[in-house]
């Protein structure tokens, strides 16, 4: 199982009008692609990504053409949150990975290169209005060039930190979690169907 594969388990009914790409190929470059005309690892540039963007895009694989990342369909976001700007990409997560008990619908941040994100306010405000609503949520941490992403559950380990509703403590629990999956990052070689 790839966590980290390219528009996996997403619903993209609804992109927010307007919001366009631009310069952002953070997905072309963190996730996996997994496609019959294109195999490409997660964490590892795309060889169709370009400065001016897809160079194949108008013939690009299905599953390109379907993602859209959360900046592009939640509303709420604002421009701060593109992916090349914050450095996290929000995905969607259904299925079995999701503990028992919770909504069977989860949002999965993936860091895009540097763990400082995981200091920015608005990441973390996010996060606990997350957890405090009760809806699952997921950190998604690189992983060497060969290897699967890894997710890691969020709700347990930030419990404390959430209901004390201090940054500190949660930072130190992102931090945790992000040292889960680092720990974790060789554990799954990445396959291709
Ligand atoms: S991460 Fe989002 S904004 Fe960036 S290229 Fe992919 S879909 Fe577009
Ligand atoms: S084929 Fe194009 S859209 Fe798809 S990952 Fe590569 S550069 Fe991005």
């Amino acid at each position: 199982m790839s966590c980290g594969k390219l528009g996996e388990d997403r619903n993209v009914d609804n992109p927010v009008s307007g919001r366009e790409c631009g310069g952002c190929t953070a997905c072309c470059t963190v996730l996996k692609v997994d496609e019959p005309e294109l195999k490409k690892p997660s964490d590892q540039v795309c060889p169709n990504c370009t400065q001016g963007g897809c160079k194949i895009y108008e013939t690009r694989p299905a599953i390109c053409r379907r993602f859209e990342c959360g900046w592009k369909i939640l509303r709420y976001l604002g421009e701060e949150w593109r992916p090349d700007r914050c450095g996290v990409i929000i995905d969607l997560v259904e299925g079995d990975q999701i503990p028992a008990g919770f909504r069977q619908a989860a949002l999965k941040f993936e860091i895009v290169d540097s763990p400082n994100v995981l200091f920015w306010p608005p990441l973390i405000r996010f996060i606990r209005s997350e957890i405090e609503r009760g809806h699952p949520v997921f950190l998604g941490t690189p992983a060497a060039v060969g290897y699967e992403r890894r997710m890691v559950f969020l709700n347990y380990i930030m419990a404390e930190a959430v209901a004390a509703r201090d940054n500190t403590l949660m930072i130190h629990a992102l931090r945790q979690a992000l040292q889960i999956g680092l720990s974790d990052a060789m554990k799954e070689k990445a396959t291709f169907s």
